[in-house]
């Protein structure tokens, strides 16, 4: 295939290329992004090889496995728990739908975590042949970089490769951090917390992200007592602050001990478990106590300074808005480049690299309306602004519209657990800015809203939508009564 290489938007000769380096694209890192930069850059007609750490759930500087996080130790795992979690209380539901459910149910950890491990492999397996169909040289190792055009892979016997090529790629990824405080080797991050030999019978969850929230949700729906420390008010800091709220509210009513601004401050091993002590002198006894303080990008290793590629503060590679670092050959995509860490963000990244560089198309990531979900129990997901970031950015007035329901399933069951959505308006054009909800399958739902949002859409396009019913999703084009006006200066001129 005639291979097509754009760099700043001009053609280069192909057959210089074909003379001077080994491959046209060094891709550092087989997760989310580099697998699809790889891919779909040989897809175009590149020669392209990729490197990436030997497989294991847990990862280390010198351990990973193709498919990355979200596959081994991220999205894919944690969402086969948060599966196996949410079926306790269903079973609980499905009591008054008739189904006689024997007072002691039994749940199998190790059963579980078997079937977990079963899958990422089978996904690893997946990965690794997606990249050999699509003609992807796969090296095994540690890659570095020594040259602008030049990458080191170390093997796992010791053996250094070295090979040149007219691009490189660096998709690293994160890496979860520890809090820094005495003790802190007696507690796990989300990769151990993914593959833990026990069920804990009592959990410490430190942080108050998603990743904090989920583990806590995980544990408590298989009977954990767990208890979810964090330094704000709420947790989840950056969603809309009501619909953090709602958040907050259903993760103490399913039985999580919630502690605001609260902070641990050391772990000592004791004979019954781990003792937690918090900045409020609080101490308790835990089996398991989770960070989920973070992560930091995974640049540390890669001779990044040596060949003068430049790094933010937080060790993040610099890049500009077409994935490129400050030396031209080098590029970067994903979360080492800490812009919005979510595996389809690092597979947007990874297209629009490939399409710049080898498509002939230069191409820009768009960050506008992202849709994202928490996958606690029942899961928050937005699109677009929360109404706080509406009431930063607008020029004038904004509408509210919220629903606060019983979902028709929980009136049978006699669940008491209101769904929550919310649409946050631009009063003068009707454009809906921001979707929020939090119930059973928001993040179904709010897939289809972004689309709607990417549109450009409007308030009275939502309302004149016809309904699907009986759902909780035709609530977001029947919410015909405005909640509040916002002022742009923040402050509520109206309640409607
Ligand atoms: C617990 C958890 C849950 C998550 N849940 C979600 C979710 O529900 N939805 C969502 O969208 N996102 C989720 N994420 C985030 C998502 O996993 C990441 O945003 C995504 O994986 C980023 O892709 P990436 O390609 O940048 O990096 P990664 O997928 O991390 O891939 C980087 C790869 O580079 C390899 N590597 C590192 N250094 C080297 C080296 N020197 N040489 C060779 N290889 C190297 C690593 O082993 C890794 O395989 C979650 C993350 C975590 C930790």
């Amino acid at each position: 295939m005639a291979r097509k290489m754009l760099i700043d938007g001009e053609l280069s000769k192909p057959n210089e290329e074909e003379a001077h380096y080994d491959f046209d694209l060094f891709v550092i890192g087989a997760g989310s992004g580099g697998v699809r930069a790889a891919r779909f850059s040989a897809n175009m007609g590149a020669k392209v090889a990729i490197c990436e750490l030997p497989f294991h759930p847990i990862s280390s500087e010198v351990i990973g496995g193709v498919g990355g996080t979200c596959v081994i130790r991220g999205c894919v795992p944690k969402k086969i728990l948060v599966y196996g979690a949410s079926f306790g209380s269903e079973i609980q539901d499905a009591k008054n739908y008739g189904w006689e459910v024997n007072d002691k149910v039994d749940f199998n950890w190790k059963k579980l975590l078997q079937k977990k491990t079963d899958e990422i492999v089978r996904l690893n397996g997946i990965y690794k042949r997606l990249l050999s169909n699509a003609g992807v040289k796969l090296f095994e190792g540690e890659g570095k970089l020594v040259g602008p055009n030049e990458v080191e892979v170390t093997q796992l016997d010791g053996t250094k490769l070295s090979y040149s090529a007219k691009h490189i790629l660096i998709a690293t990824g994160g890496r979860a951090q520890r809090p820094g405080i005495p003790g802190e080797e007696l507690g796990i991050t989300s990769d151990e917390a993914l593959s833990l030999e026990e069920l804990p019978k009592r959990a410490v969850v430190l942080g108050g992200g998603y990743i904090a929230v989920e583990f806590a949700s995980i544990w408590r729906g298989m009977g954990a007592s767990v208890d979810l420390f964090f330094r704000r008010e709420l947790p989840l800091r950056g969603f809309d602050d009501e619909m953090r709220a709602v958040a907050a509210r259903n993760l103490e009513a399913r039985g999580i001990d919630l502690h605001p601004r609260t902070n641990l401050t050391e772990l000592i091993k004791t004979e019954d478990g781990i003792k937690v002590i918090t900045d409020h002198g609080e101490e308790l006894i835990a089996d398991v106590v989770l960070f989920a303080t973070g992560r930091v990008p995974n640049s540390k290793r890669l001779n990044l300074e040596a060949v003068g590629v430049e790094l933010d503060p937080k060790g993040a590679v610099k890049v500009d808005e077409y994935s490129r670092t400050n030396i031209p050959s080098i590029w970067a995509v994903g979360d080492v480049t800490n812009r919005v860490n979510l595996t389809p963000v690092a597979l947007m990244e990874g297209t629009c690299f490939a399409k710049t560089v080898f498509g002939g198309e230069p191409s820009k990531p768009d960050y506008r309306d992202i849709p994202c979900a928490v996958f606690c129990i029942p899961p928050l997901s937005v699109v677009g602004l929360s109404e706080e970031q509406a009431v930063e950015q607008a020029n004038g007035d904004l509408l509210v519209f919220t629903s606060s329901f019983n979902p028709m399933k929980n009136t049978v069951s006699g669940r008491q657990e209101k769904s929550v959505m919310k649409l946050v308006v631009d009063a003068e054009t009707d454009k809906v800015l921001g979707a929020s909800m939090c119930g059973p399958d928001s993040p179904e739902i709010m897939q289809g809203i972004a689309i709607a949002l990417k549109c450009g859409a409007t308030k009275a396009q939502f309302d004149s939508t016809v309904g699907i019913h009986p759902s909780a999703a035709e609530e977001f084009v029947t919410m015909r009564s405005v909640t509040r006006r916002v002022s742009a200066s923040g402050k509520p001129k109206t309640t409607l």
